[in-house]
């Protein structure tokens, strides 16, 4: 069978299968009203921090980067900010955006190093200049201009598991292995993991705000940028429509623009839920590298993804079932929401 043939009988067997009403929730997408809050499956703290700044008649934008900021400067966050898992040089290189709604303005840092709330730099980077992303060193500058100070993101959980990973890493090379710890099991739980916080909220007046923030994917090769800080790929927000934030496998998200699409299809009349569902179907579409997929062609990634529209509905998708959810925020409090999913676990 031709690789092309191949790709397409497994992609409608597998969606046949798992497409049915198993991975798209009948139950209609949870409506709420301004103001609202969305969070990954990280983000509990998140939703509920941005929603008490909006009721308290807080800015939407401040409402989302005071809501992670909790999670970046959490040490037990191996995913995100201070404590988050670092590069193979064992260096913890942080991205992170914003975009907001009325402006359509964006800010964004990449590879940020030695500061713990990438978030808010990224939203001085909207707010206090003419450019919309600044890496490595210079964003690193930017921030130290602003008062932020450097600092070891690196924490002792972090380094031992990073350490582990070096000397797992090649059995011909001089790193010896030492007998297996706990740092080996989270080693085995966050190798190939991704994580990374993405809340969006929108206020009283219909205005919008996003951000995702991370340490991206664990031991990445250094220098390399995720899809957290692009826009239109790890978030996305217009305030004719809605917002869109993901987590997962940064590198599906650049390739497809995943949360600019959604943003569209929820435009063109879809509900976020439906949304989100139809850009897991476009990234299995678009991937064609074998070391991506299963060998009956499923993919074997995770990406995750959380909307919103105007109406106030709410709904997200991932690939795989997630165990997990995300969060949502508004009047009547803060609760788990169910996602539709390409695969059962
Ligand atoms: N999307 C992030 C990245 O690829 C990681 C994640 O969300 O897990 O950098």
């Amino acid at each position: 069978m031709k690789r092309r043939d191949f790709l397409k009988t497994s992609l409608t067997a597998s969606l046949g299968v798992s497409l049915g009403s198993a991975s798209l929730l009948k139950a209609a997408t949870p409506s709420a009203e301004y103001p609202l809050a969305i969070a990954s499956g990280n983000g509990e703290v998140a939703v509920k921090k941005a929603l008490e700044i909006l009721q308290s008649g807080g800015k939407v934008m401040d409402a989302v980067v005071e809501g992670v900021k909790i999670v970046e400067d959490d040490p037990e966050d191996l995913t995100v900010g201070y404590g988050g898992l670092p590069n193979e040089d064992g260096v913890v290189q942080l991205d992170a955006a914003v975009m907001y709604g009325p402006t359509h303005k964006a800010g964004a840092v990449a590879c940020i190093e030695g500061i713990r709330n990438p978030a808010k730099v990224a939203q001085l980077v909207m707010d206090r200049t003419d450019h919309v992303l600044l890496v490595g060193k210079g964003a690193q500058e930017f921030a130290l201009a602003h008062g932020f100070k450097t600092e070891n993101l690196l924490t002792e959980k972090t380094r031992k598991i990073w350490l582990k990973w070096k000397e797992k890493l090649n059995p011909r090379d001089n790193w010896r292995e030492v007998a297996d710890d706990e740092y080996s099991l989270l080693l085995d739980q966050y190798k190939d993991s991704y994580g990374t916080i993405h809340c969006s909220a929108i206020d009283t007046n219909g205005d919008i705000a996003s951000v995702t923030t991370t340490s991206g994917r664990s031991f990445k090769i250094p220098g390399r940028v995720g899809d957290s800080p692009i826009i239109g790929a790890g978030l996305y927000a217009d305030n004719e429509v809605g917002a869109a934030g993901s987590t997962g496998r940064g590198e599906a998200n650049l390739n497809n623009l995943s949360c600019f699409l959604i943003v569209e299809f929820m435009r063109m009349g879809k509900s976020p839920q439906e949304a989100c569902m139809e850009v897991c179907k476009r990234i299995l579409s678009h991937t064609r590298l074998p070391h991506l997929l299963k060998d009956n062609g499923d993919l074997d990634f995770n990406v995750e993804f959380y909307a919103f529209n105007k109406k106030g509905e709410v709904g997200g998708a991932a690939v795989y079932e997630s165990s997990t959810g995300f969060w949502m925020a508004d009047a009547k409090g803060a609760r788990k929401v169910e996602m539709a999913y390409l695969y059962k676990r």
